[in-house]
């Protein structure tokens, strides 16, 4: 017996929609691709089926109808996660501008903020990436030292910024710093939205230098600012007040996609067993046993899905469970990649000619490296634990 809600009949006439809209829509060249390890064609056409997706007014629709939304709850985010799933076609989405930025700028964002930059996002004019991360400052945030100084209507930023992913594809920065070295530490930081370059394509006083990672890619950089400059209208929440701004913000990364974060991983392991049934390994009973575990682990992940979707329907926020789901997530994902090498045998120790000359992981050896960092972007796992510690189990902080 598998467990399920019943949704209502609102949600099933929006699943009827869009249902038969990716039946008529749904590009045949990017069935079955993964966002994360699309070819160069790929990533064209998955930029003209964001277009698509846009056009049909199926983008930031969680955002309500004033901000150019169409005001969806959570359950028909959930339809809408499921049936691009179950169409296995990616779901285009405005990255982190729409899922880190528009929250922010919606619960602290003045009306002309809210005018000028959510349109911007919607249609994809801006693409933001995130300039919190310090060489000194990761988990423990507060202790940044990039510094903002107010010159005249301008906001002018100097410091040092690392892990800024998606840099090179982003024309917008959200960044963190510190306009008040004499305030407590949680106060006196400002959160200021910059652009990259200027009008005439010079850097903004931005200099990105990219980091290759153990897959070869550079999906960041690290990022220096030398007198960046942005308009005082730019700064989100007021000046000094960016500690509150940040936390709107970190809790819808924390928050991410709880109710249907299984999806991802149900598509992976059905791969991981079509590949067994292709190459024999299911037949070994040290690979049944961990494909059984991983099917029990995306199990649970959807019964957490459910229950923060019973959450959401009670109107309570996802709170601790965000960062319960996040370590049960990141952490399987890591076991379950490594495991990986027992169903693809030999081949896994291989580094395939992807193409003239270079040799590069396939799919399964980047998602298995891919998935070191995701027990630390995001808030660690080790913080995560912290945060359960504390606020579900009651425990005494920690130093
Ligand atoms: C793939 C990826 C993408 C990222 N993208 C971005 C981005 O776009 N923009 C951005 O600003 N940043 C980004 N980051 C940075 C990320 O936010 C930081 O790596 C993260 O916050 C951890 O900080 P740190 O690396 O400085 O590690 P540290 O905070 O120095 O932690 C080092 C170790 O100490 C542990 N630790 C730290 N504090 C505690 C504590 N209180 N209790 C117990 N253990 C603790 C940590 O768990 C970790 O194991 C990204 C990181 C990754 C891996």
């Amino acid at each position: 017996m598998t467990l399920e809600i019943e949704l209502g009949p609102e949600a099933d006439i929006f699943r009827a929609e869009v249902r038969n809209w990716l039946e008529t829509n749904r590009p045949a060249e990017l069935i079955g691709v993964d966002p994360d390890h699309a070819t160069t064609a790929q990533n064209a056409a998955l930029a003209d089926w964001a277009e698509t997706v846009h056009r049909a007014g199926l983008m930031c629709i969680s955002w309500s109808v004033e901000h150019g939304g169409r005001g969806l709850s959570s359950i028909e985010m959930s339809v809408l996660d499921e049936e691009f799933a179950r169409a296995d076609v990616p779901r285009p989405t405005r990255g982190v501008g729409e899922w880190l930025v528009a929250p922010a700028i919606m619960a602290w964002g003045t009306d002309e903020q809210k005018k000028y930059f959510l349109p911007r996002i919607l249609d994809g004019t801006d693409v933001y990436c995130q300039g919190f991360s310090e060489p000194e400052a990761g988990s423990d945030l507060a202790s940044l030292r990039t510094a903002g100084r107010i010159d005249g209507d301008e906001i002018v930023v100097s410091g040092q910024k690392v892990w800024t992913s998606g840099a090179t594809r982003a024309n917008m920065l959200f960044c963190l710093c510190r306009t008040d070295p004499d305030a407590p530490r949680h106060r006196g930081i400002s959160y200021v939205l910059i652009p990259m370059r200027h009008p005439d394509g010079s850097a903004n006083g931005i200099e990105l230098r990219p980091i290759r990672q153990m897959t070869g890619d550079s999906d960041f950089t690290e990022t220096f600012l030398d007198e960046a400059r942005a308009p005082v209208d730019n700064i989100i929440g007021g000046v000094n007040n960016g500690w509150n701004v940040t936390m709107t913000t970190l809790g819808s990364e924390r928050a991410g996609s709880t109710t249907t974060q299984h999806l991802p991983f149900a598509r992976q392991l059905r791969m991981a067993i079509e590949l067994a049934q292709s190459n024999g390994t299911n037949t070994d009973p040290v690979v049944r046993q961990q494909l059984a575990w991983a099917h029990t682990h995306v199990e649970i992940m959807r019964y957490q899905g459910l229950a923060s979707l019973s959450d959401a329907i009670a109107g309570r926020t996802a709170g601790a469970r965000a960062s319960i789901i996040k370590m049960f997530w990141s952490e399987y994902s890591r076991v379950f990649l490594d495991r990986m090498a027992n169903v693809r045998g030999a081949e896994a120790m291989i580094l395939p000619m992807q193409s003239a000359g270079r040799y590069e992981p396939d799919y399964w050896t980047a998602s298995m490296l891919q998935s070191r960092s995701s027990t630390i972007w995001g808030g660690t796992a080790e913080v995560q634990r912290n945060i359960v510690a504390e606020r579900v189990l009651g425990l005494p902080r920690g130093n």
